[in-house]
């Protein structure tokens, strides 16, 4: 303002001067040229600021005096605008990737069930998409008679699992929350992995009270016979040695259970340390001669020296469980081959091998599975659990390791356990 006065107080001195110098109408027409100029001027200005605003503020026009301060003024206001949008955007993006890396998928909907925002995952979840689907009802998405009843029932901070969505048979569970007014935010989280261990801890437990069924009911028919009717002494005795045998089955069968809940509990990285295998090996190499009392030809190949980061009581359990079956189910003169040593590739190998009955090839997928007996009678009698197998399975995963059955019927069987490089370690020697 002070140099618009200034200007002004200018112009009238110098009409004034001029008028008093020559004459009247020379001063005059001097200071309506002057006001000319200057509005002109400040018209020419105007102009440029209009089309500096609208060329995006590129770069600076050269001026003066008010001007300058106009534009200085201007552009220290459109960087603090700039400043502000970009911490705007980054909280905002910032929200978008803690959003993104959520497990949970998030929907926000309104009353009327049409899809207003939704996260990637939870796009990837419902197969829904972000551009063509916004706006579209969200029952057009999840067509299940559960969801939609829980949806219009309003019992909203409930949760509700869906199962079998999708094409990949997902199982999703949902949490509907009010949200303003007029919306809701739906949460979704894929519980497959989860029902399936829930129905896999069922079939388990079905399964387990089967098993122990069996030789109860042995038990039980055997104790009613000796005590309601009269039976030889020599039956007797057959009848004592088979209870025996029942019950050394469920013993083994208890055992086995036990084994797999502590399996369970355990983390392996709880337990795990610098084991020298070797020695383990070695140690188990007197044990199996021991019990099997020549009956077959054992023979060990042991490295030594190989050291894993392991728990060494699963590593113990696992191993003995793939020599006892060897010598089990290997016929009286059989040859077992047990070996523990490292490859070029810097795997550490345990491997047992016999030349018993084999398996035939459609049961070795399932060997691992929990109680799955190749012959269930044969197994039995021998105090078998069908278990072996899924308990060495369940160590070998949780030691990164991996289990290989080889088998062939009337040649023997082969199985393997691989370790990875990351675990083994033959730098450490015993002292
Ligand atoms: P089990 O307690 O019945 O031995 P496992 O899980 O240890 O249960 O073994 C599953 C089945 O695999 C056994 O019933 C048996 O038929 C077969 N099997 C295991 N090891 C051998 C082997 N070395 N030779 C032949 N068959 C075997």
């Amino acid at each position: 303002m002070g140099k618009v006065f200034n200007f002004l107080t200018f112009v009238s001195l110098s009409s004034v001067l001029i008028s008093l110098l020559s004459s009247l109408e020379i001063g005059l027409i001097t200071c309506i040229l002057l006001l000319s100029l200057w509005i002109i001027y400040q018209s020419f200005q105007q102009v440029r600021l209009l089309q500096w605003l609208k060329n995006s503020y590129k770069t600076n026009p050269v001026t003066h005096g008010t001007w300058a301060s106009i534009y200085s003024s201007i552009n220290f206001l459109l960087r603090k605008n700039e400043s502000q949008k970009n911490r705007l955007n980054n909280k905002l993006m910032a929200f978008k990737r803690a959003t993104e890396a959520m497990e949970d998928g998030i929907l926000i909907i309104d009353n009327d069930n049409q899809i207003i925002a939704i996260t990637p995952r939870a796009e990837g979840y419902l197969g829904i998409n972000q551009k063509q689907d916004f706006g579209s009802n969200i029952l057009n998405h999840i067509r299940h008679p559960s969801f939609a009843e829980y949806l219009l029932s309003g019992s909203l901070n409930e949760t509700i699992i869906v199962e079998d969505l999708s094409l990949d048979k997902k199982a999703l569970e949902f949490k509907l929350i009010p949200f303003d007014s007029n919306q809701k935010i739906v949460l979704c989280r894929d519980v497959t992995k989860l029902r399936k261990l829930e129905i896999e801890k069922k079939d388990f437990v079905a399964s387990a009270s089967h098993e122990l069924k069996t030789p109860l009911t042995v038990i039980n028919g055997y104790l009613e016979t000796v005590t309601e009717m009269d039976v030889s002494k020599a039956e007797k005795k057959r009848m004592l040695v088979e209870m025996t045998v029942q019950t050394k089955l469920m013993t083994n069968l208890i055992d086995d259970l036990l084994l797999f809940s502590k399996l369970e509990k355990v983390k392996p990285s709880n337990d795990a340390e610098q084991v020298n295998v070797s020695l383990m090996v070695n140690e188990l190499s007197e044990l199996s001669n021991k019990i099997d009392k020549n009956n077959h030809l054992i023979k060990f190949d042991i490295e030594k020296n190989i050291f894993i980061t392991c728990c060494g009581e699963q590593l113990r359990s696992a191993f003995w469980n793939l020599i006892n079956n060897a010598i089990i189910y290997t016929k009286k003169g059989g040859k077992i081959t047990i070996r523990w040593l490292k490859t070029k590739e810097d795997e550490a190998v345990f491997e047992v091998r016999d030349d018993g009955p084999g398996i035939e090839a459609h049961h070795i997928d399932k060997l691992t599975d929990r109680f799955y007996r190749v012959d269930s009678a044969r197994s039995r009698e021998r105090g078998g659990t069908g278990l072996g197998l899924s308990i060495v399975n369940e160590i070998v995963q949780r030691h990164g390791a991996f289990l290989k059955i080889e088998s062939q019927p009337n040649v023997g069987s082969k199985f393997i356990i691989f370790f990875p490089s990351l675990t083994t370690d033959v730098s450490k020697k015993v002292k």
